[in-house]
């Protein structure tokens, strides 16, 4: 029998669809062919419009982590007072990151697991003293959970305005609605999430008002992440500053032809869909969604284990993958007690009802005792109902 990969259902690498797999496989030709140059300048253009940034976009090697150093680096001085939100790890992340600059930094955080720290919230804090940056992660990874964006964004616009906003967009961008004139300063993200390529290339959008920002300020330490040694070439991919990862290049090219071809807002809307049907095909299995409804994201799940089920975590989840489907395991307070389920990008029905089936088999022979076809069922209603 022909063994075949797992399903990718992490949160992040993705599903890679073959046309995309195929311009990574392409040649490598040198970044100055005036045939690749031509064709880079498009895509930055693209970016920016589709974004709507009046400022710029970066595509630059690195992975998601690298794109919120550099986010960050070039908007924040030392000494200048930054507001995290953090709704779990990945905004733990950006607290860690922004701890080593000598930022005055302050963090609001929800009173537990599965909830959004609220625009109120955001609303009083500033209210009651000033911040430079505002810093929140859209979707939170670790626990499913949307940051209410669009939301905030009408808040800071009316109240205040003086406060740059940054947004790890990393599990958002590309799959959920988010546009830089919705007043976001620095947007940023990479290639392994909703965009569907292989690891290796992170993003970034930066408004007009981020890199005047930047250029107020005292030169930065970093080098590699500088806006000031990227933006050139982002105005022209002829010159030079870092060597550009020319296949990932050509790989964002056909991700972006493939977004563009279902329309960004059929995709936002399939990923609600699809992620909507998740929920409800996981909780007529018994599991609890560990984002609370009115915050779960349309990009990632978190599937809390019954009490009681006799489920071992990472036998559990090595049955799934050996049904077929690859699935996280939980970080931080959801660790050991639930499953992290990716579903962004370039997937569809099939893979949602194989990847049901796979969880569904995994259940059984783990001998958590439910019928088979309860959750498939459900899928299956879902699914019709689109
Ligand atoms: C995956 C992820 C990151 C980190 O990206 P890497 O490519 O692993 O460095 C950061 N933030 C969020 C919200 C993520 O989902």
């Amino acid at each position: 029998m022909i063994k075949r990969n797992p399903l990718v259902m992490v949160p992040g690498p993705t599903p890679v669809a073959r046309s995309i797999q195929q311009a990574m496989g392409r040649e490598t030709i040198s970044f100055n062919d005036p045939g690749l140059v031509a064709e880079f300048n498009a895509l930055v253009a693209d970016l920016v419009s589709i974004w709507r940034c009046d400022g710029i976009a970066f595509v630059v090697a690195g992975s998601g982590t690298m794109a919120m150093e550099m986010g960050i680096t070039n908007v924040t001085a030392k000494g200048d007072r930054v507001l995290l939100c953090s709704n779990g790890h990945f905004g733990e992340r950006f607290i860690d990151i922004c701890s080593r600059k000598g930022f005055d930094i302050e963090v609001l955080r929800p009173p537990k697991w599965g909830l959004s720290v609220t625009v109120d919230e955001v609303d009083k804090k500033l209210s009651g003293s000033k911040f430079d940056v505002l810093v929140i992660t859209h979707i939170e990874t670790s626990t499913g959970v949307e940051f209410p964006l669009r939301e905030l964004t009408r808040m800071m616009r009316s109240k205040h305005p003086e406060t740059l906003i940054v947004v790890d967009g990393v599990a958002s961008m590309g799959g959920v609605e988010a546009y830089m004139d919705w007043g976001i300063d620095v947007m940023l993200s990479c290639s392994q999430k909703c965009f569907g390529i292989s690891p290796g290339l992170a993003l970034l959008w930066a408004s007009e008002r981020a890199i005047a920002r930047r250029r107020s300020m005292p030169p930065l330490a970093e080098s590699y992440v500088d806006f000031e040694k990227w933006i050139p070439v982002m105005k022209d991919t002829m010159k030079y500053w870092g060597t550009p990862p020319v296949n990932m290049i050509w790989a964002l090219i056909e991700a972006m032809r493939i977004i563009k071809e279902e329309g960004l807002e059929n995709r936002f809307k399939r990923h609600r869909a699809y992620a909507a049907a998740i929920r409800k095909t996981i909780s007529a299995m018994g599991f609890k969604s560990g984002a609370e409804e009115n915050v779960a994201s349309p990009t990632v799940t978190v599937g809390l284990y019954p009490e009681a089920c006799g489920l071992d975590d990472a036998a559990f989840r090595n049955a799934v993958y050996d049904e077929g489907a690859h699935i996280a395991g939980c970080l931080g307070d959801f660790a050991g007690k639930g499953f992290r389920i990716g579903h962004m990008g370039n997937i569809d029905e099939h893979t949602l009802v194989s990847l049901i089936a796979s969880i569904e088999r995994a259940c059984i022979k783990c001998g958590y005792k439910i019928e088979p076809g309860v959750g498939l069922a459900v899928m299956q209603k879902a699914l019709l109902e689109l």
